[in-house]
């Protein structure tokens, strides 16, 4: 089964009023388990509809999601929200961070709202943190972190409660070019060592070029 399967994916702001705007007119997107795949598309062209549309965050107007093999076309939203919670893991390009918990705790939060055990969610928090380079700022505020720092704090967390997608956007357009590099190679490892499926917006080609193929979002549809 495709870890991710939109089908004829349509959208339109405000229908039927003078400010109205058709994002998705038919977008189709299959990612397979362990892909890592690139989204470029213009400011404007309806990335974020469709990385939310993708999470469950929002409904489209027609068309089919299906999330790990699971068909959530039209569920409820309490349906959503426990497959998002299972399935899905977010990364922006801010990194969203609570500013009153340390690093581990923020990346335990997830766990723990997913009925983990303190102990396994710390064990687990711990674990990816050491992933990523950070043992040692475990016990530090946000605030208390360089950006780079930051973020991959955000991608631990995103991975916390396991998902099998992962959705970003603009995960490093937030930092200088050589600390984007940098993060960037953390957060393919990350997802290379969890065998998780990716959907990652980017405007950095060579960025996009790092991952296994890339989708352009191009008058509302998606093309190779
Ligand atoms: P991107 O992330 O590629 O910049 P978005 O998905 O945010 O694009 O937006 C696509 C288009 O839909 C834009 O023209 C935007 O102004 C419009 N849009 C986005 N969200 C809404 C909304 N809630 N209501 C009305 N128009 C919206
Ligand atoms: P929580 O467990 O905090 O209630 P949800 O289950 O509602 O979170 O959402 C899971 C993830 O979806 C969150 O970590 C967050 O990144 C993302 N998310 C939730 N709501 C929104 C939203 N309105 N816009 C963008 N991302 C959101």
């Amino acid at each position: 089964d495709p870890v991710l399967r939109l089908s004829a994916i349509e959208k339109t702001y405000n229908p039927g009023t003078p400010g109205e705007v058709r994002v998705l007119r038919g977008a189709d997107l299959t990612i397979r388990a362990g892909e890592v795949v690139a989204l470029v598309a213009p400011s404007g062209a309806g990335k974020s509809t469709l990385l939310h549309i993708a999470g469950l965050l929002d409904q489209p107007d027609a068309g089919g999601v299906e999330i790990a093999g699971q068909d959530m076309t039209g569920q409820s939203d309490r349906a959503c929200t426990a497959a998002r919670r299972r399935d899905v893991g977010f990364v922006y390009q801010f990194h969203h961070l609570l500013p009153e918990f340390t690093a581990e705790e923020n990346v335990a939060l997830p766990q723990l709202a997913n009925g983990e055990s303190r102990s396994r969610a710390r064990a687990r928090a711990l674990d990816l943190l050491a992933r990523v380079g950070l043992s040692t700022r475990a016990d530090h505020r946000p605030a208390a972190l360089s950006g780079g720092e930051q973020q991959r704090v955000a991608f631990c967390r995103a991975l916390a409660n396991a998902p099998r997608l992962l959705l970003a956007d603009e995960p490093t357009g937030n930092l200088d070019p050589a600390t984007a590099d940098h993060v960037f190679d953390t957060l393919m490892d990350l997802v290379a060592h969890t065998g998780m499926s990716a959907l990652i917006a980017t405007h950095n080609p060579d960025l996009a070029a790092r991952m296994n193929r890339t989708v352009r979002l191009e008058n509302g549809r998606l093309v190779s």
